[in-house]
């Protein structure tokens, strides 16, 4: 089995193979280059040298350059870290190339792996190497051993090898599919935000009134509901404001619909000054508006009313005076939304008979 019977690659084709993007995007996939010693890798080289014999046994993946060393088993004292790191030319770039195994009994009879750095400066002699193979076919690197006295490596030694280079390989490919199925959860997760930030600005643009910013007369409604169940659990008050322009037509015939608009948006700030957070403030129809007041009985009801009436009355207004009429109504037991919306617009309608610009409760 011995490959230096078959000529060698030289250098030009190693160079070519060791340079192959796609075998080196698949090295990096990996995610071990420069990873910490992981016991699931040491085992096996451990456990191949003490089957083979070998002093030295490693998991080798070809990186751009260098060989980087997941695990290694060797009596040599090195620098600690540089010993994971292997620069020139090494037996594994045979290995490579070529795709399959390379046992080499003693490198020194070869004129080819003789002037391999390792066979000069460390003496080694004897090297056998299994090719991890994606299934694409790149090489990943080798699972390899080696000796520094010539050595017939048996049958046995091969296949323990073999083995232990497909259970490497095994242990990558696995780690592979976790990292795979981590980024396409997190993928997942980020998807699922971006929906949710979605799904939040839709609700927003489908509840809110886009002249005035404030509730539309769907959110109105909903919430409006809401409330009426909240009071039905914990039995606090709850009152609601209907509030209308005073002789709007005036203000558009003078103003114009823009000069209109405007006023509005700026009553719109006036009842959201005087409103709490917890109160729902809406654009009921054109110039129409409603307050729902969470927790607030009749007399607190009149009071936020009053205080919106004249906030508004004071503008101030440059062009002409700004009014509106305001009816309350405090929920009554038993009372439905409609019955209490129906009450407060009689209040309001009352508030208009009465000359406008008042508060009237129900
Ligand atoms: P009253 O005091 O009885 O409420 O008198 P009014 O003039 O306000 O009477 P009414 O409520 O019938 O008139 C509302 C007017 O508001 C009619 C309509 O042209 C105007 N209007 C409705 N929606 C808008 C809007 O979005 N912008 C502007 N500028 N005007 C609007
Ligand atoms: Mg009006
Ligand atoms: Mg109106």
């Amino acid at each position: 089995m011995d490959l230096a019977l078959s000529p060698p690659p030289d250098d030009a084709s190693i160079l070519t193979a060791l340079a192959d993007p796609r075998r080196l995007a698949a090295v990096q996939r990996t995610g071990l280059l420069d990873s910490p010693p992981e016991e699931n890798f040491d085992r096996l080289t451990r456990l191949a040298s003490r089957l083979t014999g070998a002093p030295v046994v490693f998991v080798s993946l070809l990186d751009q350059g260098r060989d980087y060393h997941k695990s290694l088993v060797s009596p040599i004292a090195e620098v600690p870290g540089s010993s994971r790191v292997r620069m020139g030319r090494t037996f594994c770039h045979y290995v490579a190339v070529t795709k399959v195994p390379l046992v080499i009994e003693d490198a020194t009879l070869l004129p080819v792996f003789r002037d391999v750095p390792s066979v000069k400066a460390m003496g080694v002699r004897a090297y056998a190497g299994v090719p991890l193979l994606t299934e694409e076919g790149d090489t990943l690197g080798t699972f390899c051993a080696i000796d520094f006295v010539p050595r017939h490596w048996t049958e046995q030694d091969l296949d323990v090898l073999t083995e232990f280079a497909h259970s490497a390989l095994r242990e990558i490919r696995l780690r592979m599919a976790l990292q795979h199925a981590d980024a396409v959860n997190q993928q997942l997760v980020e998807q699922i935000q971006r929906v949710d930030e979605l799904n939040m600005k839709l609700e927003e643009l489908a509840t809110t009134d886009p002249l005035t910013g404030l509730r539309n007369r769907r959110a109105f409604d909903s919430h409006l509901e809401q409330e009426l169940a909240i009071v039905q659990r914990r039995g606090t008050p709850l009152s609601l404001l209907m509030l209308d322009v005073d002789h709007f037509k005036r203000v558009n015939d003078t103003l114009g619909h823009d000069g209109g608009d405007r006023v509005l948006q700026a009553i719109a700030g006036h009842l959201k000054a005087c409103a709490r957070t917890v109160d729902v403030v809406a654009r009921v129809g054109g110039e129409e508006f409603a307050v729902i007041l969470p927790s607030t009985g009749e007399a607190g009801a009149h009071e936020v009313g009053e205080r919106m009436r004249q906030a508004v009355e004071n503008g101030p207004w440059d062009e002409m005076p700004v009014t509106i009429s305001v009816g309350v109504a405090t929920l009554v037991d038993g009372e439905d939304a409609e019955r209490i919306y129906g009450r407060a617009d009689a209040a309001l309608y009352a508030a208009k008979q009465a000359g406008r610009n008042r508060v009237q409760q129900a």
